[in-house]
C-alpha cells in the first residue's frame, strides 16, 4: 500500500474515532453510544491490521470509505485533506469489489453523461445484466392448471409446504395450512426417485389433452 494512502487512512479513522469518543460524553442516547463504541473498536482493529501489515477485508474498506466521506465531500477544503480524500476514494474504487447492481449503476451513470451514447449500448448492457442474473430469480410457471409439468406432462411434484402451527406447551392445537413453495417436477428434476411415483402418472383418470397424452407416451419409454 502506498505510504500516503496509508497515512490518510490512519488519519480519517483516528479523526472519526476522536469525534465519536467526544460524543460519548454528550447527551447521545444509549443506542447511539453503543454504536459509537462498536465503530471505534472496528477502527482500532483496522489500525492494528495496518500496524501488522495485514490485508484489509472488504468490510474494512467500507468502514474506511465511510470515514473518508466527510473529507471527500468537503470540496471547498474547509477542513483540509480534500485532495488526500479524493486519492483515497480512487484507491478504494480499485480495491473494493463491485456487486452486479453497483456495476450496472456505475456504467449507466457514465453512459448517461454522454448524450451520443447509442441506445444499443444500453441494450448490450442490459443483455449482459440478464446473463449475469441467476435463472432462479425470474421463475416461470412450471405447471399447467391441472398440475402437469409443462416440460414432460408428469403430475408428480415435490413441493415444500410451509404450515403455521399453534403450540400450547408441547401440544399442537391448531394448524393453518401453508403455501406451496419451490415446487419441482419429480420426473424432470429427480429422475431416480421418479420410479417410486411413476404409477400415479399411469392411471390418472383425467383424460388429459392429446398433447400431454403424447408427452406421457413419449417419456414413458425413458421412465426409470
Ligand atoms: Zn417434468
Amino acid at each position: 500500500m502506498n505510504a500516503a494512502i496509508e497515512k490518510h487512512i490512519r488519519f480519517v479513522l483516528e479523526d472519526d474515532s476522536e469525534l465519536m469518543s467526544a460524543a460519548l460524553t454528550g447527551d447521545l442516547d444509549e443506542e447511539n453510544k453503543r454504536m459509537n463504541r462498536e465503530l471505534i473498536k472496528r477502527h482500532e482493529a483496522i489500525l492494528a491490521k495496518l500496524d501488522n501489515g495485514k490485508t484489509l477485508s472488504q468490510e474494512d474498506l467500507q468502514v474506511i470509505r465511510d470515514a473518508n466521506e466527510i473529507y471527500l465531500n468537503d470540496a471547498a477544503n474547509l477542513n483540509g485533506h480534500h485532495r488526500q480524500a479524493v486519492k483515497l476514494d480512487r484507491w478504494l474504487d480499485h480495491m473494493m469489489e463491485l456487486d452486479k447492481d453497483k456495476a450496472m449503476q456505475i456504467l449507466e451513470q457514465w453512459l448517461d453523461k454522454d448524450a451520443r451514447t447509442p441506445a444499443r449500448v444500453y441494450r448490450a448492457l442490459h443483455t449482459l445484466w440478464e446473463e449475469a442474473t441467476p435463472n432462479d430469480v425470474v421463475d416461470e410457471a412450471a405447471f399447467d392448471d391441472k398440475g402437469q409439468c409443462f416440460k414432460c406432462g408428469s403430475r408428480v411434484s415435490f413441493a415444500d409446504v410451509t404450515d403455521t402451527v399453534v403450540f400450547v406447551g408441547d401440544e399442537i392445537v391448531k394448524r393453518y395450512d401453508g403455501d406451496i413453495t419451490n415446487r419441482n417436477c419429480v420426473r424432470c428434476n429427480h429422475p431416480k426417485q421418479y420410479c417410486d411415483f411413476a404409477h400415479y402418472d399411469d392411471n390418472d383418470g383425467d383424460g388429459g389433452s392429446p398433447a400431454s397424452e403424447a408427452n406421457r407416451h413419449q417419456s414413458g419409454a425413458r421412465r426409470c
